[in-house]
């Protein structure tokens, strides 16, 4: 899928105060600092259009971002930090809102560093999707950090241990905003829902 053109829409403080259209969206979530921005940049290869940053946990409400006037990426706010216990509850609510609520949520993107082992925060985040029946798709980062054959190993057993619970790995794809890797993969994904 090329990309002509992305906007920014509106950053929405709840579910119900999301953009009142019918078209197809596309949310991206992960820890603070795994590369959100970076990756939602890459995609739309517009710098700048989420907002970057070294300071984790930055990223409070619902961002959308118009695609092609066809359909949105949305950017949730980060999970596994937040500068007070009460800011933390409320992106929770936030972010489970939107993600059981919202209709046109079509597919959501987990993201995870690949560097790192499977972490509790996000084996329950995923385990909790599938409890609800949510379409989601996991999106390893960071991949130039190490060397391919390492990062395809470190992508396959992250999910590898989902076998435990998991009938059907939901499938994966291993990207990196600092050398586009995975780009087109995932906007073939997301043409292909698009059309279906
Ligand atoms: P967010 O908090 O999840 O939105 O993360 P950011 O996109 O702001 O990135 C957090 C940090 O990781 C920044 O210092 C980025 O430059 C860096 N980063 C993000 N993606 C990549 C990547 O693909 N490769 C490398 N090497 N660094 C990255």
């Amino acid at each position: 899928m090329i990309i002509n053109k992305s906007e920014f829409v509106i950053s929405a403080p709840s579910v119900e105060r999301c953009p009142d259209d019918n078209k197809p969206e596309y949310a991206f979530i992960g820890r603070s600092n795994v590369g959100k921005s970076s990756l939602i940049n890459m995609l739309c290869q517009h710098k700048g259009l989420a907002k970057t940053s070294a300071t984790p946990g930055k990223t409070l409400l619902i961002n959308h971002f118009l695609i092609n006037d066809e359909w949105y990426i949305v950017d949730l706010p980060g999970y596994g930090y937040a500068r007070s216990k009460t800011t933390q509850s409320k992106l929770q609510i936030m972010n489970t809102g939107y993600i059981l609520k919202r209709q046109q949520l079509c597919c959501l993107f987990v993201l995870i560093d690949i560097r790192h082992e499977q972490k509790d925060i996000d084996r329950r985040f995923v385990d909790w999707l599938g409890e609800n029946g949510i379409p989601f798709a996991i999106v390893f980062t960071k991949a130039d950090k190490l060397t391919q054959s390492r990062a395809f190993s470190n992508a396959t057993k992250w999910m590898n241990t989902l076998k435990d619970t998991w009938e059907n790995l939901p499938p994966f794809f291993i990207t990196s905003a600092a050398n586009r890797k995975g780009r087109e993969e995932l906007l073939n994904y997301i043409e292909e829902i698009n059309n279906n």
